[in-house]
C-alpha cells in the first residue's frame, strides 16, 4: 500500500518516458497520448525547444521570490498582453490559483469603486474551476462540496448557455460572471459565440466584470490563443493555466487595466512566476505564436472532429454526438456504454483519452498532432468499438 493520500484512483500504467505524442512504460509499451496530461502537454512530451529552455534556465537560476525583479516575468507578461485583450498579468502555479486571483479581483474592483456590497459571482452549472475552497464553491458541484461545508459564500449558479437565466441572476450584490467559454470537465461543451457576446452585453449593462475560465480551453486549444476570441469580444479577466506551461506548473490571471486592481499587499504567491516557469512559459509561447501554428491546430482539429463524427455515424449504438472545438473534443457515449469503462478499453489498446462529465470521452491531444496520429487513434477506437458488438 502506498503512503499517498488516496485522492486519486490512477490506472496501473506508469510511464517512464515521453516523446512527442507518445508515452512509454518501463517495459517498452507505447501509448498514443490524446489526453496530454489533461490538456497540459500542449506541445507533446519532451519538445526540444521546451527541454532546452528549462535546462538552460536550470543552469542559471531557479528561484528568487517575488521580492526581487524577475525579468522573465516582465517579458512573458508583455508577450501575453501583446497577444491578447489584457493589459496586466499575475502569474500563479495552477489553474485554481489563477481563478482565485480572478475572484479576488471581482471583489476588489467593486470595493475600490465604492460598492463593497457587490461581491457575488455568477457561475454556471456543470462548471469546474478547481479544488480550493473558493473554487469548489464557484464550481458549485455537490460531489466536490460534500464534506467541506460551509461552502465559501458568494457564488450563484445558472444554466450554461442561457442568457436569460444569467441576466435574471444579476442582483445588486453581483460583482462578476465567471464562465468557461468551452466547458471541459462538465462534458466538453461550448455554448457558442452568441452566448459569449451576450455575456459581454450583460456585463456592460450592469457594470459587472466578465471573467472567463480558460484554464483548459485557452492557450491555443481551440485554434486561437484564447477561446473567447472566436466571439470577437474582450473580457475583463481571464484565468488560464494547463497548456501555458506545457507541463511545467504555471498559471496566469490576465486583466484589462480597468480590472487590474490587485496592488502591493493585496495578493501574492511564493512560487508564482519563478524563473524556471517563465523560461518554459516563454518557450511554449514561442511555438504557439509561431507562423501558422494556430492554422495547424484548426486544421487537425477539423480533421479529428470529422473523424469522430464518422464514428458516431458508424457506431450509433455506442456514440451520440461530437462536441467541443479545435483540439478540445468530446465524444458523447450512448447510455448503454460507460465512458470510463470504454476509456479503460482504449487504454488497453494503446490510446490514452480522458473521461468527462455527461458520459463524454475527451480528446485533448497535444496541439502538434498530425493526420497520421488521428488515423492511428481512430483505428484504435474502431477496434475497441467493433469488439463491443451490439449494433
Ligand atoms: C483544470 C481546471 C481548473 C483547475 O486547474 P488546476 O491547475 O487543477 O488548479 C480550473 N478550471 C478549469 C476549466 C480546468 O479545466
Amino acid at each position: 500500500m502506498s503512503a499517498l493520500m488516496p485522492t486519486y484512483a490512477p490506472s496501473d500504467l506508469a510511464f517512464v518516458k515521453g516523446e512527442g505524442v507518445y508515452l512509454y512504460t518501463a517495459d517498452g509499451r507505447r501509448f498514443l497520448d490524446f489526453y496530454a496530461g489533461i490538456a497540459v502537454n500542449a506541445l507533446g512530451h519532451a519538445h526540444p525547444h521546451l527541454v532546452e529552455a528549462l535546462k538552460s534556465q536550470a543552469d542559471q537560476l531557479w528561484h528568487v521570490s517575488n521580492l526581487f525583479t524577475i525579468p522573465g516575468q516582465i517579458k512573458l507578461a508583455q508577450r501575453l498582453v501583446d497577444a491578447s485583450f489584457a493589459d496586466r498579468v499575475f502569474f500563479s502555479n495552477s489553474g485554481a490559483e489563477a481563478i482565485e486571483a480572478a475572484i479576488k479581483i471581482a471583489r476588489k474592483y467593486h470595493d475600490d469603486n465604492g460598492n463593497p456590497e457587490k461581491y457575488r459571482v455568477v457561475c454556471c452549472h456543470n462548471a469546474f474551476h478547481g479544488r480550493t475552497l473558493a473554487t469548489i464553491a464557484a464550481g458549485g458541484q455537490e460531489k466536490m462540496l460534500a464534506g467541506f461545508a460551509p461552502a465559501v459564500e458568494g457564488f450563484d449558479h445558472v444554466a450554461y448557455g442561457n442568457l436569460n437565466e444569467m441576466r435574471a441572476a444579476i442582483g445588486p450584490e453581483t460583482a462578476a460572471m465567471l464562465v468557461e467559454p468551452v466547458q471541459g470537465e462538465g462534458g466538453v461543451y461550448g455554448a457558442g459565440p452568441e452566448y459569449l457576446k451576450g455575456l459581454r452585453a450583460i456585463a456592460d449593462e450592469f457594470g459587472i466584470l466578465l471573467m472567463f475560465d480558460e484554464v483548459q480551453c485557452g492557450m491555443g486549444r481551440t485554434g486561437k490563443l484564447f477561446a473567447h476570441e472566436w466571439a470577437d469580444i474582450k473580457p475583463d479577466v481571464v484565468a488560464t493555466a494547463k497548456g501555458i506551461g506545457g507541463g511545467f506548473p504555471l498559471g496566469a490571471c490576465l486583466a484589462t487595466e480597468k480590472a487590474a486592481v490587485l496592488k502591493v499587499g493585496n495578493h501574492g504567491t511564493t512560487y508564482g512566476g519563478n524563473p524556471l516557469a517563465m523560461a518554459v512559459g516563454g518557450a511554449v509561447l514561442d511555438v504557439l505564436l509561431g507562423d501558422g501554428f494556430f492554422d495547424h491546430v484548426i486544421e487537425v482539429g477539423n480533421a479529428l472532429e470529422a473523424a469522430l463524427n464518422n464514428l458516431v455515424e458508424k457506431y450509433p449504438h455506442l456514440f451520440v454526438e461530437v462536441r467541443g472545438q479545435g483540439l478540445m473534443l468530446g465524444l458523447k457515449c450512448n447510455d448503454n456504454i460507460e465512458n470510463r469503462a470504454f476509456k479503460t478499453k482504449l487504454e488497453a489498446a494503446g490510446l490514452l483519452v480522458a473521461p468527462a462529465g455527461d458520459n463524454v470521452i475527451r480528446f485533448l491531444p497535444p496541439l502538434i498532432i498530425e493526420q497520421a496520429h488521428i488515423d492511428e487513434a481512430i483505428a484504435i477506437v474502431e477496434k475497441v468499438a467493433d469488439a463491443e458488438g451490439g449494433a
